[in-house]
This record gives structure tokens, sequence and C-alpha cells, in this order.
């Protein structure tokens, strides 16, 4: 039905005829095969690419800077994020140090005190290095943030809902401050996924994904990704993209592309299946603590509700009492959730933020923001919530 559109024109055609999520999580940036009909993008399992005579080629010279199949992916993430311009790298964290790559010596950085642990490692223990200063402040107040603009201001980095204690940031609140000081603004907005939250739209200059999580959705594929409009900035990106090469070949690419067209189905069961969890958790007599935006008492429900379609997947406790083995214990009971790093997909996993994903971050600054010994973090899946609800109950005996 699209066959004629160049992939571009195909982009801006899906935003500027409106059409809505799941269309273009099925249809954005792909086309029927122009040689056989295919209907799925193929996979250019290709490094590079004739040319007729030399530089006259079809806009394909070697595959680190550019594939069809990642092409496609691309301009169906960025239609996702009502972004013109997207751009796949081969993890999360590449997606990440592209955008880090803009700096220089000297500059500074805002951004969270609540942060997945390895972009914290990464920027205490990588960029620190190379002479950009970071400032962790609590995003869920944006004068923290405004405090810490200096003229040597960059960027500011966020995440929301935050990992794992689940704190919100006012997206648009913080992309004023930004816009007014002349600072980029980027948010990771992996826990969120395209289909609850859009930051582009409340004045996020740069969007960056973990593919790996919700995007791919089938815990198979290690994929990051960045969206953003500005075709400047994004001219710089891919720049960094194509000279550092952390980008993702063409069959990782082609099993996002399938993961992504069921995208609006699973995030709508995430939180469903999230709501239902936190529900039965928050009365439950070992739990000290529970963290989910969708409670009316969570600090940051308000803001949830006004720039998320839904309030995900995620569910964080806390156990009543609970030393690191009685937490050890309960964590390794599961039946249908699995213990393992990660979040996201179909299957409901269950992680020890201390000593799993936040591991690389030191007691002291962890306990700070909540990151206990006794907490676990509750990626919930899609599998029938009878038997989740049943398996939460054995292991909380
Ligand atoms: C997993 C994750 C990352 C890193 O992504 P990788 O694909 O693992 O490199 C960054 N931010 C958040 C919030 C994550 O959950």
């Amino acid at each position: 039905m699209f066959d004629n559109f160049t992939p571009l024109l195909f982009i801006d055609s899906l935003i500027i005829m409106g059409y809505k999520f799941a269309t273009k999580a099925i249809h954005a940036g792909q086309h029927a095969d122009p040689t056989t009909g295919a209907v799925m993008t193929p996979i250019y399992q290709t490094s590079t690419y004739r040319q007729a005579a030399p530089g006259d080629h079809k806009g394909y010279e070697y595959s680190r800077g550019t594939n069809p199949t990642r092409k496609a992916l691309e301009d169906c993430l960025a239609a996702l994020e009502n972004g013109r311009h997207g751009l796949a790298f081969s993890s999360g964290m590449a997606a990440t140090e592209a955008v880090l790559k803009l700096l220089a010596p000297g500059d500074e950085v805002i951004t969270g005190d609540d942060l997945y642990g390895g972009s914290y490692r990464m920027f205490t223990k990588v960029y620190e290095r190379y002479g950009v200063k970071f400032h962790f402040v609590d995003t869920s107040d944006p004068l923290q943030i405004q405090e810490k603009i200096t003229a040597q201001t960059r960027l500011i980095w966020i995440e929301t809902p935050t990992n794992p204690t689940l704190k919100l940031a006012d997206i648009a609140a913080i992309g004023q401050l930004a816009k007014a000081a002349g600072v980029l603004f980027a948010v990771d907005n992996t826990f969120a996924s395209p289909y609850l939250q859009n930051p582009l739209d409340l004045g996020a200059d740069i969007v960056m994904h973990s593919v790996t999580k919700y995007i791919g959705g089938h815990s198979d594929v290690v994929m990051g990704a960045l969206v953003v409009n500005d075709k400047v900035l994004y001219d710089k990106l891919f720049f960094y993209y194509n000279a550092c090469g952390g980008t993702p070949g063409p069959q990782d690419s082609f099993l996002v592309l399938r993961g992504i067209k069921t995208l609006h189905l699973r995030m709508q069961s995430h939180c469903e299946n999230g709501r239902q969890v936190a529900k039965y958790l928050r009365t439950h007599p070992r739990i000290a603590k529970i963290y989910w935006p969708g409670f009316e008492d969570h600090p940051g429900h308000a803001v949830a509700k006004r720039q998320m379609r839904d309030f995900g997947g995620m569910v964080s406790i806390v156990l009543k009492d609970a030393s690191l083995a009685d937490t050890f214990a309960v964590a390794s009971s599961f039946k249908v959730f699995t213990l393992a790093e990660s979040l996201g997909g179909v299957e409901s996993l269950i992680n020890h933020p201390a000593t799993m994903t936040h591991g690389s971050i030191p007691k002291e600054v962890r306990e700070r923001v909540g990151v206990v010994d006794n907490l676990i973090r509750i990626s919930v899946g899609i599998e029938d919530i009878d038997d989740l609800l049943a398996d939460l109950e054995g292991a909380l005996k």
C-alpha cells in the first residue's frame, strides 16, 4: 500500500498523515522488497555493495555505516518516537556513548542520582577520565537541575521512570530549562518504551533506548538506539556512529523489526499485569515498601499520568525485616519468574539490583537513593496473571 514512498518520505508521511502507533509499529520504514515483493524486510547479510563506477552506488557503501535492514529498523524507531532520524547501535551503552562523544574536556553534564548502573559506570569510570564533569542530582526535582546549570553545562541526561526505584522526572519542565540554557537534553526512554512515552514531543532533543529491553521484547538481542529531530545533531551523531563503529548487524536488526510489530500489544499486557502485581504486593505482609508509579500516593504519579500513556511493567519492592540472605532466598525461590538481569522481555524476571544490575555502584551511593540490600526489582512479563500471582505468593511464604 505504501510501495511508492522512499524511506524518509515514508516516515514523514506517517507523521503528517497521522498514523497511530500500532500502524507505525507494523509498517514504518518497511516496504515490500522491490526485487521479489517479499513482505518482510530481507536480512541484507552483506558487508559491502557493488558500485557501477567509483562513487556511483545506491546509497549503501559499507555496512558499518549503512545497511538496508538496519535502515528499515532506524526509520521504524524514528517513527515510533515521532522523530525524523533514528540510529541503531550494537547496545544501549554504545548509543549512550555516541551522545557523550559530542562532549569535550571541561564540559559538564547534569544527570540523575538513580541511573542505570552501566550508565553510571561509563560516566564515572570512562568519561570523567577524559575531563567531563558529571553532577548527579534528584531529577524528580527540576530545581536541582537548574541549580547545577553553568556556562560549561552541555548536556542534561535523564531516565524516567528511573531504575530501580521508579522515580519520575517531568520531561516538559526539564525541556524548558534545557532550552532556556541552550543545553542538549537527552532522555533514556528504556523503561517506558516509545509506546508509553515520547520525550521528543515533550521537549527532549535526543531519545535513547536500550532496544534490548521492551522494544526488542524477547530477550534475544542486545541493541541500542537514538532518535532525534534535528538534522545537524543527527549528522554529528551519525559521524560518531560510523567513525567509531558500534553499529548492529542485519540479523539483529531483523529480529528487532519483528519484535516491534507486537510492541503495542506487549506493552498493554505488561502494564495490565504490572498493575495487578503491584496491587497484590501492596498489601502483602512481607513487603515494607513498593515502588510503582500507578499508585496515587507515588510522588511522581501526577507526572506519570501527564506524560505516560500507562504505568509500565516494572515494580520494585523492599522486603520487610529481610537480611541479604533472606532476600537471596526469596529471589531464588520463584518458579515462573526467572532470576536474571535485564527487563522488558515477554518473560517475567526477578532482579536483585544491589548485586546484579547495580553492582558497579558503590554501596553508600546506591543506598542513598534506596537501592538497599533487601530491594527486589520485578520485570512483569506477559504470562498468565494467575500464575504470576501464585508464584509471588509461593516465593514470599
Ligand atoms: C539496559 C539499560 C541500558 C543499557 O543498555 P544495553 O542494551 O544493555 O547496553 C541503559 N539504560 C537503561 C535504563 C537500561 O535498562
